[in-house]
């Protein structure tokens, strides 16, 4: 691994190798439940910039790379609540945040893995579609609709092209819809000069891309969105609330 020459992919700002960590370093490690190492070392990078805290080997893995290496029949292990939990307790949150907008709004769930959030949407009359980019890979983006929500849970700490998927949003989006996602923001818990110790930056769990405030706050200008933060994991890019949101959202949650 170069240690020279790291540009961040957020803001192009000058980076450097921050640690070096085994593959198998899973979030399970927080529930102290270790793997055995896999003797793969993969290095994380940070940002001087904006704090953007990045795995360039990782980031460079194809499509295939990742199914085999990372979202394979392990993986199950080291996010045991990918498959069933995580869903119906997002369509729980999202139905109680946003009640009585089923018949007003188009969604998409972005990396809807199995796509159980938006089946269990659909059966409280929502209109919602889920697309994953590892699930849909013949599907065209720019044949699916305009969206006026489109979440992401769990989405944004596994892209390898954080570019990538701003546009792909953006392509989604409506002019005046909402991106819903939850990322865990690294503020507080990454330093540099400093050993990472983070739970949530696992190469086994496929977390590659991990975010601070700085680093979501420059992404969101890039695109002409403003940012609002709900929690250190739950946040929104809009550009203008929509009238059928803005009674069930307050922007007052900034971090
Ligand atoms: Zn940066």
């Amino acid at each position: 691994m170069k240690a020279h020459a790291l540009i961040c992919p957020v803001c192009d700002g000058e980076s450097s190798l921050l640690d070096v960590v085994d593959f198998h370093k899973s979030c399970e490690e927080r529930r102290g439940i270790y793997f055995d190492l896999s003797g793969i070392p993969i290095y994380y990078a940070i940002c001087h910039n904006c704090g953007f805290c990045f795995a360039p080997e990782m980031a460079a893995w194809s499509l295939e790379q990742f199914e085999t290496k990372v979202y394979n029949q392990q993986y199950v292990h080291v996010d045991p609540d990918y498959i069933e939990i995580r869903p119906r307790e997002k369509a729980t949150e999202l139905l109680s945040m946003f009640p009585g907008v089923n018949s007003f709004i188009k969604h998409l769930d972005y990396g809807g893995g199995n796509g159980l959030l938006s089946q269990l949407l659909k059966a409280a009359d929502w209109n919602s579609i889920s697309y994953d980019p590892f699930v849909d890979k013949n599907k065209n983006i720019n044949s699916l609709d305009k969206f006026d929500l489109i979440t992401a849970y769990e989405v944004f700490e596994h892209v390898p092209d954080v570019d990538r998927l701003m546009s792909n949003l953006n392509t989604l989006l409506k002019p005046n819809g909402l991106v819903l996602f939850s990322t865990l923001l690294s503020d507080g818990n990454i330093h540099s000069k400093q050993r990472l110790e983070w739970w949530y930056a696992s190469p086994r769990n496929g977390h590659i891309s991990l975010f601070s405030k700085k680093s979501l706050d420059l992404l969101s200008e890039k695109y002409g969105w403003q940012l609002a933060s709900f929690s250190d994991s739950l946040h929104l890019f809009y550009r203008v609330l929509p009238p059928w949101a803005t009674p069930h959202i307050t922007l007052n949650y900034n971090l």
